[in-house]
């Protein structure tokens, strides 16, 4: 039989691809053997306060060496997996699909961050991570529980994907991950990320700035060092550049703080989507007038606007599944359902939330990098988290899929040669 030509081993890989739903996209320039291992950290509900307080000297180390942004503006609607998906896809929750923790879809049903299952199917998450155009330009990815690790993004997944297991310490998951990064260079992944959600359970639970809360921050700060250790210890941390980002930060709560969804809308009226901060209603049938007329405007507490009138700056409310009424929450309020508040006793409430307005100091999300392409020693301004995604694609040499960043925003992050343009 004779051998395909190579133009037909192409034209396979091209069907072959595109069964899969993704055209393979070549990398900007070819990927040199030794270019710099890309690990991306997230540590949940991090405010850049924290830092340099005693708690983080591995954040702080990291820092000094490398380059913090003063912070890093979160995206609407601020909770975690829009945020984790936006951090790598570099589009606002409105158009990738993950509007909420919490949302529906007409087609695809309901999808909850604990609902593994809805997590795992692909068409929710509409966005292209970073990992997709890694892979698909023939470098190795290696993801532990950044959300949507799990789902066959347009056909495809991380060559290495750990779903995400609370059960697994930080220090553990850390190890991991160091062994994935200092591994043989023929099996070490180009890009690697890892996700904790310690100091964000804590906040939550104690409130942002309780003894607590801050433990979970020294034990992740020490798991960080783990890996640092382990790089210093192959000799690799000159070839590796390491970013540590957060999705947002923390706002204190009140337990006196809480209203009875019940009491914006009646169950009858309209249904609450989702709950918490940002609360969406969906209008029962034949009773939209009666609950726009209770439901949109200003409250003592919250606000609420039909989404199609949200404020322009959230840039929310044309995805489909954004619900047709939107209700923003103040600062250290929240709503839950009557059943649930009568069940909790004052004492036991949450001390500590996020999912408020993104221009919220207390909302602030967290950005420090150190590594080859980075400078060492410098603040850069503010950065809006969209811009992470495309630092990301220049630093793998990939071409970014269209996004909503500013490939300029983290160029005074960037080492002379890292930022010249890659083609
Ligand atoms: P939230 O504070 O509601 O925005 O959600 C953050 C919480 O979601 C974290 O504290 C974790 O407990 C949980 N979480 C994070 N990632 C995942 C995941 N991939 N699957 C299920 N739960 C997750
Ligand atoms: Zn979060
Ligand atoms: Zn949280």
């Amino acid at each position: 039989m004779p051998l395909p030509s190579i133009r037909g081993a192409w034209l396979a890989l091209l069907l072959l691809a595109g069964c899969a739903g993704t055209p393979p996209r070549p990398a900007v320039a070819a990927p040199a053997p030794d270019a710099p291992v890309l690990l991306l950290i997230s540590i949940d509900g991090l405010h850049p306060d924290a830092l340099g307080r005693g708690d983080t000297p591995h954040l702080d180390r990291i820092a000094a060496e490398g380059v913090r942004a003063e912070w890093m503006n979160p995206s609407y609607p601020v909770l975690t997996f829009p945020n984790h998906f936006t951090l790598v896809t570099g589009l606002r929750p409105d158009r990738h699909g993950i509007v909420h923790n919490t949302m529906r879809d007409a087609g695809l049903g309901e999808f909850r961050v604990a609902d593994r299952e809805a997590g795992a199917r692909a068409p929710w998450w509409q966005g292209e991570p970073i990992w997709n155009a890694a892979e698909q330009a023939g470098l190795r990815t290696a993801i532990w529980a950044w959300p949507g690790n799990t789902a066959p993004i347009g056909g495809l997944r991380p060559a290495r994907w750990v779903p995400y297991s609370p059960e697994v310490t930080a220090a553990a998951r850390a190890d991991e991950v160091a062994g994935w990064v200092t591994a043989p260079a023929a099996t070490r992944p180009r890009l690697a990320a890892l996700y904790f959600e310690h100091v964000d359970a804590a906040g939550h639970d104690h409130g942002p700035d309780a003894e607590p809360t801050r433990a979970a921050l020294r034990a992740v700060d020490a798991a960080i060092g783990r890996i640092l250790k382990a790089l210093d210890a192959h000799g690799l941390a000159p070839h590796t550049d390491l970013i540590v980002v957060s999705d947002h930060g923390m706002a204190p709560v009140e337990p006196e703080q809480y209203l009875a969804v019940e009491d914006m809308a009646p169950l009858e009226e309209a249904e609450a989507v989702s709950i918490g901060q940002v609360i969406g209603f969906n209008p029962r049938p034949g009773r939209e007038q009666a609950a726009a007329a209770r439901l949109l405007g200003r409250h003592a507490h919250h606000e609420c606007w039909r989404r199609q009138d949200l404020p322009p700056r959230w840039r929310y409310g044309s995805h489909p599944r954004v619900p047709a009424i939107v209700c923003q929450m103040d600062e250290g309020w929240n709503a839950s359902p009557r059943a649930h508040l009568q069940r909790i006793p004052l004492e036991r409430r949450k001390r500590g939330a996020h999912g408020y307005d993104p221009a919220l100091p207390s909302m602030r999300a967290m950005f420090v990098a150190r590594g080859p392409s980075f400078r060492s020693g410098v603040t850069v301004p503010a950065i809006d988290n969209v811009d992470v995604y495309p630092l990301l694609a220049r630093l793998l040499g990939v071409e970014p899929a269209p996004n909503d960043g500013d490939p300029r925003a983290l160029l005074p992050a960037l080492k002379p040669a890292a930022d010249a343009p890659a083609h």
